[in-house]
């Protein structure tokens, strides 16, 4: 039986990909930030209803000897490294812990593999963050990058090292530069997330409007089902590379706004109030990638639209909230 280590699998990606492992007939094994809210950091897996099926272990990416523990312990075939802080706009509270987790972290679990499991495949979840401003219209493995908060440069860090422990060691390590990827998995301090919680709530009459930042900006967001099956091809390749994952269209934020106030039959401009305090000290104003390397190499593409993804979303909100509130079905919209 195949044996893979994910890190951050309490995330949105770390629990769609378990759920793909196990299907696939993998031990799974994730490392979670011990904390006292054991139960809340699960509710991905406990939603996936893989909760049981995963092993859990007490982790830290900013503990070298703990990672090396683990490696030897475990001895995986292949480790997924997607822990990070990952929120772009809390990088600038936290710019010094964005660095040591989502930089220095990846070469800790670097050297713990090459040191106690070097025939471990490695994936290292890089960022579409990293083109920043982008220096190419339509951003590939070849566009060079620009980081633009103090999150993409970590992510530019742990990419690069990514590529250095490759060229330097011979590991089978591989880096996959994903566009923003959603699910109704995704955290609420995420634009997606945040719209389609948002649209649930006002449907159901539990919140009369909906504060924004920069709307204008443009994202390539595809769904993180699609995305982590992406992650998994690349560590079957006989050689490690590095891969663009995206589906190749933009939209901005107002439209994705959009598509999730026309699935509940109401008008955004009704709700929607723009809040200078949601605007970033810098802004990435447009992604938009080419996924063509993961579709040629991989036989990678994105299936699920957005429109799609953003109806599964506001859908799952919808239920989720009739299940958890009060509704009051005068107010409701
Ligand atoms: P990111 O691309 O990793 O930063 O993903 P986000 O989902 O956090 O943000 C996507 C884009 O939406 C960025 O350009 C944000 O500036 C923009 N945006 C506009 N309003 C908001 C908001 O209220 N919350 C968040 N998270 N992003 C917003």
């Amino acid at each position: 039986m195949r044996k893979a280590l994910i890190t951050g699998i309490t995330g949105q990606d770390g629990a769609y990909l378990a759920q793909l492992l196990l299907g696939k007939g993998y031990e799974v094994h994730g490392v979670v930030r011990r904390s006292s809210h054991a139960e809340v950091s699960s509710h991905r897996l406990r939603w996936l209803g893989i909760e049981n099926d995963v092993k859990l272990i007490d982790g830290n990416l900013n503990d070298l000897s703990c990672l090396m523990r683990i490696m030897q312990t475990i001895k995986p075939d292949e480790v997924y490294n997607l822990g990070a802080q990952s929120f772009v706009h809390s990088s600038w509270q936290q710019p010094l812990l964005t660095a040591q987790v989502t930089a220095v972290g990846v070469t800790n679990v670097l050297e713990a593999v090459r040191i106690e499991a070097p025939t471990a495949r490695f994936y290292q979840a890089s960022s579409s963050e990293m083109f920043g401003l982008i220096q190419e219209t339509i951003q590939s493995e070849t566009t060079p990058f620009y980081p633009r908060s103090p999150y993409a440069v970590a992510k530019l860090y742990g990419h690069w090292i990514t590529v250095n422990y490759r060229e330097s060691f011979g590991m089978h390590a591989s880096s996959g530069i994903l566009f923003n990827h959603e699910s109704p998995l995704r955290g609420k301090e995420f634009v997606t997330r945040k719209v389609t919680d948002a649209a649930a709530r006002i449907k159901l009459g539990l919140q009369d409007e909906l504060p924004m930042g920069n709307i204008d900006a443009k994202r390539d967001w595809g769904h993180a089902k699609d995305y982590v099956k992406a992650m998994w091809m690349m560590l079957q390749q006989d050689k490690p590379d590095d891969y663009v994952v995206a589906t190749g269209r933009t939209t901005t934020v107002r439209d994705m706004i959009r598509i999730a106030f026309d699935h509940i039959g109401l008008n955004p401009a009704d709700f929607v109030r723009i809040d200078a305090s949601l605007f970033r000290p810098a802004e990435v104003e447009v992604l938009q990638g080419n996924p063509e390397k993961a579709k040629a190499k991989l036989g990678w593409e994105a299936k699920i639209t957005l429109e799609e993804m953003i109806a599964e979303m506001v859908d799952a909100d919808l239920a989720r909230l009739r299940r958890s509130e009060d509704i009051d079905p005068s107010k409701m919209r």
